[in-house]
């Protein structure tokens, strides 16, 4: 299994083999008793927002991995939170929403999906088979041009009628091949489903860079299959692979931010805004930043009535992508309670970032919890107010999955007045 899971993006498994794995992935959720269980809806809702977008945009392993983990969070994992019983009424809306849509589009992906792994497997298997074939004449080829050559001095060593099996997987077209021992005729392998193919039947993975070169390859599945038409699957980019998203910035979101925050930083006030945007194509873009009503100070900036940002999200159809705040007067870092406030946003979504603006050093950081270890640090972490941490191993560190974009403009939506 872990092999499976390992190898997953070298190439093609057995079609339940790949099922099994991505219900994996999709239960792959976990509910921390200590983020308000509040969070756990607004994240629900953003989970199905992206599911739908994968789903329209043919991505239907993404979509059946957020749908399986939307079904995890609320039919299973949600009861382990202390505070269940003051959302019951929720979870019973929610658990109304999963039977009559969610549990059924899932299931219409699992069979989509079963078919399309099926057919890629069957594409698999042929392309090997003709490769096989196309080896062993070129291998009879070259033995009739050895009998040619040499039939006047050695006829005895070659009897007209040897037939002997090449181990196909082990000696892959090795140019020196002993020709009395290896020599092989098509006509001699045993064709169709139940050749002893490694793996096919065992669940076992398939090496799919095989012996077939990838023109081989292509002139084998193109008549059966285009990728124009169908979706891409064994896509690095998937939720399977781990990755962090690409998430874009539009190119003027400091300068903007920081005018709104102008008047704040002149009185030596912190101002904060979230980021919120949409996916495309498995990549997020940051589109709005919402500044909510708030109260700062120095070196804090809370924010009041966060509800006013979730309607506006919902209205807006707007994924949270981060948040950013100002340093009037300090560098830019994650502070101690910058790390507690940036670990809620990173659990939701591993790739919210935290920008920090620092006016009057003129520098921006773009942040995330080191992955590995900060975000479990700081989560388990039950201090609050500013307190210190140790720094070794990091527990923040510079975004690499940012990309900005200098020509998208950012928008604003300011709730302060
Ligand atoms: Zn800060
Ligand atoms: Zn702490």
């Amino acid at each position: 299994m872990s092999k499976s899971v390992n190898n997953m993006s070298m190439g093609v498994v057995e079609p339940q083999e790949r099922l099994k794995h991505l219900t994996h992935c999709g239960a792959l959720i976990e509910v921390d008793k200590n983020m308000p269980v509040t969070r756990y809806y607004r994240s629900g809702t953003e989970m199905l927002r992206m599911a739908k977008v994968y789903q329209r945009e043919g991505n239907h392993e993404n979509a059946f991995i957020l749908y399986l983990r939307y079904m995890t969070l609320f039919i299973e994992k949600i009861r382990q939170h202390p505070d269940y019983a003051s959302v019951k009424s929720e979870v019973r809306d929610i658990n109304k929403k999963i039977k009559d849509e969610i549990m059924p589009t899932t299931e219409k992906l699992r069979t989509k999906l079963q078919a399309h792994y099926q057919r890629e497997y069957e594409q698999f298997l042929a392309s090997k088979e003709a490769e096989r074939v196309r080896e062993l004449e070129r291998e009879r080829e070259r033995q009739r041009q050895r009998e040619q050559a040499g039939a006047s001095s050695i006829p005895s060593l070659i009897p007209a009628n040897l037939h002997v099996l090449i181990d196909e997987v082990n000696q892959p077209s090795a140019p020196d091949l002993d020709l009395l021992d290896k020599v092989v005729y098509p006509n001699d392998f045993p064709t169709g489903a139940n050749r002893s193919l490694p793996g096919s039947g065992s669940g076992l993975l398939l090496p799919a860079a095989s012996e077939a070169t990838a023109a081989d390859k292509t002139a084998v599945s193109k008549p059966s299959f285009d990728r124009n038409q169908k979706p891409a699957y064994n896509r690095t980019d998937s939720l399977l692979a781990g990755s962090l998203r690409l998430v874009h910035v539009p190119g003027n979101t400091m300068d903007v931010f920081l005018q709104l925050a102008h008047a704040n930083t002149s009185k030596n006030i912190e101002t904060c805004g979230v980021l919120a945007g949409n996916l495309s194509q498995n990549q997020l873009y940051i589109t709005h930043i919402i500044i909510p009503q708030q109260q700062g100070t120095p070196d804090s900036c809370n924010t009041m009535h966060e509800e006013q940002i979730f309607d506006v999200q919902d209205q807006m159809q707007l994924i949270t992508l981060g948040w950013i705040h100002t340093h009037p007067s300090q560098t830019a870092f994650l502070s101690s309670v910058d790390l507690h406030t940036h670990c809620s946003y990173q659990m939701m979504m591993p790739e919210a970032l935290a920008i920090v603006c620092a006016p009057k050093y003129n520098t921006t950081g773009f942040f995330i919890l080191t992955p590995h270890y900060g975000l479990d640090f700081i989560a388990q972490c039950r201090q609050s107010g500013f307190h210190p941490h140790p720094n070794d191993p990091p527990l923040f560190m510079e975004a690499q999955h940012i990309r900005m974009d200098g020509q998208d403009k950012i928008k604003v939506i300011d709730l302060r007045s």
